[in-house]
This record gives C-alpha cells, structure tokens and sequence, in this order.
C-alpha cells in the first residue's frame, strides 16, 4: 500500500508550508486540498453559478480540470489557466469555505482527493485528510497555532509580497473561518482520533518539519 501522511488544521497554522517541504523531503506527492475548494468557487464564479447551488455545484466539482504543478513547482491551473494567484486570496479562502461545506461538493471531491495517492507516496494537506478521506493513513498529523500567531504569520507573508492588511481585519478572518471550518454539519475540523496534535505557536518551520518526518520515519 502506498503511505500517506495527512496534516490537517485550522487555516494558518502552517500545513502548506510543511506539507509541501515535507513532500519534498521525502520525495512524495502532495495533496493541497484546499486549492480544490478554492478552485471550485472560483470556477463557479467565472461561470455564474452561486456559492450556495448545490447541484451545479457538485456537477462542477466532478468535471472540474484542474492540474497542479509537481514539486517544486505550485502552480496550479483550471481551464487551462495559471490561476495560483486568484485562489491564495483571503476573499479565496472564505468562498472556499461556503463551498465546502456543501455535502454534495465534498462527496463529489472525495475520490479526485483519492486518486492523488500514488507511489512512493502522498503528503495530504487540508482538513479532514485524516478523518474523512485518508481515514487509514499510518500517520496523521494536526497542526495548531493561536489565532493570533496565525494572523501574525499571514500579516508577515502578505507585506513581504507589498500587499498592505490590517492585523485585525486578518484576524477576524481566521476566526470567522475557524468558526465556519469547525461549526459545519459535514466533516467538521477536528484531529483525527489517532492524530498526532502539534501546537506550532513556538516552533519554527524546520523544528515542525523535523517532528513530522521523525514521525514518518518512526
Ligand atoms: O487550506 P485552505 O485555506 O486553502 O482551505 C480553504 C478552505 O477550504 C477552508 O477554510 C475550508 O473551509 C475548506 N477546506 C475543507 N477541507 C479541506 C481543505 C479545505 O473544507 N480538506
């Protein structure tokens, strides 16, 4: 069976970052799940359908092209177009999550998120990773941080790129996000029974990094 490593958490508490290194390091493949749902509203918009149509919705989520640069490389594409920058927006990241929690829209990206596990094998990055799609995954993990250190870090990656914020307004977010994220009826945000939780509010990237790999390798 090919191994899988879920990282599941609240938005901002590192899982991309650590996720993607991790794939690297180990030479996996790397499933970015929220840029599906991101990717999704994004696509309903251009298209005109609303964020609350179900049907259309999940009919688009089934037929959806969507293609992802590999390693290095974190473009991704929809329609054929480069659109990585369109869906790392906050505005993004909220649409994202009024899709997903649409019953019929996770059913209908379950098995796409499962066809991403291939050999050697797969670091699965999102929110239910653990729970709901890569249930038999021999290693999960669960990353937190405070909301505050996640607004923090989002503040300092959004002025590094020249894009002006306002903490506050970045903090709201992320606490209006987390409430949504862990309030809904369907795959609810919450650590697997058998995950491994890491609070990352103290640690670096690379003492983050390091544990998840121990952990791989353990
Ligand atoms: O991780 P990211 O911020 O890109 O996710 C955007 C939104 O997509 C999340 O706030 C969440 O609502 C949704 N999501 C989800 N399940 C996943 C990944 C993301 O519901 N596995």
């Amino acid at each position: 069976d090919t191994p899988v490593v879920t990282i599941d958490g609240p938005g901002g508490a590192g899982k991309g970052t650590i996720s993607r290194l991790a794939a690297q390091r180990l030479g996996w493949h790397y499933l970015d799940s929220g840029a599906l749902y991101r990717l999704l509203a994004m696509a309903a918009q251009r298209r005109q359908i609303a964020l609350d149509d179900e049907r259309a919705l999940a009919a688009l989520a089934r037929q959806l092209d969507i293609r992802f640069g590999t390693g290095n490389d974190d473009s991704v594409w929809c329609d054929g177009e480069e659109v990585s920058a369109f869906i790392r927006t906050e505005q993004a990241g909220s649409h994202a999550s009024l899709v997903a929690a649409i019953p019929a829209v996770r059913e209908a990206l379950l098995q796409r998120q499962r066809d991403f596990c291939q050999p050697p094998g797969l670091v699965a990055d999102g929110r239910d990773m653990g729970t709901v799609v890569f249930p038999e995954a021999p290693v999960k993990i669960f990353l937190t941080a405070s909301a505050e250190e996640r607004a923090e870090r989002r503040y300092k990656q959004l002025i590094a790129k020249g894009i002006d914020v306002k903490i506050g307004d970045l903090l709201a977010d992320i606490r209006a996000r987390d409430e949504r994220d862990t309030q809904r009826a369907v795959a609810p945000l919450r650590p697997a029974e058998d995950a491994y939780s890491l609070d990352t509010t103290c640690l670096s990237i690379s003492q983050v990094l390091d544990i998840v790999i121990n952990k791989v390798q353990e």
